[in-house]
């Protein structure tokens, strides 16, 4: 069964068309890669299905219900950003518990759900901190962080590694593959960087100008890409 489903999803800035019916079923517990060049929509479409974008026409369902309209905190979704925005005066553990206290959540469970994401990422030492006194991949755990606390059924990931230096960007994608298998959650993820999505995909989902130019496992593009442009940015010899 599929969790998350997008039915000619399409989106237009103005008159300009830029996400140009998507199809797509992803299903429970799925590691879902969205690749493909920038400005071809990678975003856009991420946004649309937290709801932090409208949806021109078209439906998105989670779980079989229609969420066009339903509020970006009552869709299950927790999604993470390229750029951290972490608040720079507050301390890692207020950092991730602040949305869960605008929420009304109680202090105690705000607490519990903390400690346990800070035990997850290994970040249990670092609490007091503010965020100038981490690394970059401290950082980026933080903001991990505070997705997790929100126990989302659904994590979007966009471009989260993109302002990591090379090495950080490796150790970090260890991280998240660990991450996904440990809380058994769905994740979205955008990139543009190909390895990334070969990776840590389970299906791989290429994009071009708005539109899906092909969707299949890594191993499936790379043997049997659709098209000279799939095989050229997966980088298979075809
Ligand atoms: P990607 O994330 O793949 O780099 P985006 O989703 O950010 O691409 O952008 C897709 C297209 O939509 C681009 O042509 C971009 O210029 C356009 N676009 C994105 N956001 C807006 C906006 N708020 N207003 C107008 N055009 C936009
Ligand atoms: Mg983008």
């Amino acid at each position: 069964m599929s969790e998350l489903q997008l039915s000619d999803v399409r989106k237009s800035y103005g008159g300009l068309e830029v996400i140009k019916g998507v199809d797509l079923d992803i299903k429970s517990g799925e590691f879902v890669v969205f690749v493909g060049p920038s400005g071809c929509g990678k975003s856009t479409l991420l946004r649309m299905i937290a709801g932090l974008e409208e949806i021109s026409s078209g439906d998105l369902t989670i779980d079989d219900v229609r969420m066009n309209d339903v509020d970006p905190s009552k869709r299950g979704i927790a999604m993470v950003f390229q750029s951290y925005a972490l608040y720079p005066h507050m301390t890692v553990r207020e950092n991730m518990g602040f949305a869960l206290r605008f929420a009304g959540v109680p202090r105690a469970e705000i607490e519990k759900r903390v400690n346990e994401a800070a035990h997850i990422l290994e970040l249990g030492a670092l609490l007091d901190r503010k965020p100038k006194q981490l690394s970059g991949g401290q950082r980026q755990r933080v903001a991990i962080g505070r997705a997790i606390v929100r126990h989302p059924k659904i994590f979007l990931f966009d471009e989260p590694l993109s302002n990591l230096d090379a090495e950080l960007r490796v150790h970090m994608r260890i991280e998240i593959a660990r991450l996904h298998k440990q809380l058994a959650t769905t994740i979205v993820y955008v990139t543009h960087d190909q390895v990334e999505a070969m990776t840590l995909a389970d299906k791989i989902v290429v994009m071009r100008a708005g539109v899906v130019e092909q969707v299949g496992s890594p191993l499936d593009l790379y043997d049997d890409p659709a098209n000279l442009f799939v095989a050229g940015f997966i980088g298979s010899p075809k």
